[in-house]
């Protein structure tokens, strides 16, 4: 049987599958100044709410609009 350090080094280039569909961005409201960790593949289908003016990548920091209120509108 092969010990485990070997077998887990073997595996440590490979990323979890995560990874790859859970890429998210940190997004400011300058409406009301809520602040939300959103996810990339919901924010481009339009599914959070949010308007950002900048294009918005993984692991970025944005200010937009969250869509929550009258002050939140783009
Ligand atoms: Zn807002």
């Amino acid at each position: 049987m092969r010990d485990f350090g070997s077998w887990f080094g073997e595996q440590g280039s490979e990323k979890p599958a995560e990874v790859d569909t859970g890429a998210t961005a940190w997004l400011r409201c300058t409406g009301c100044g809520k602040t939300q960790i959103v996810n990339l593949k919901a924010y481009e289908n339009g599914d959070t709410g949010w308007y950002v003016w900048e294009e918005v990548d993984a692991d970025g920091d944005y200010e937009g609009r969250c869509g929550g209120s009258q002050f939140c509108m783009p």
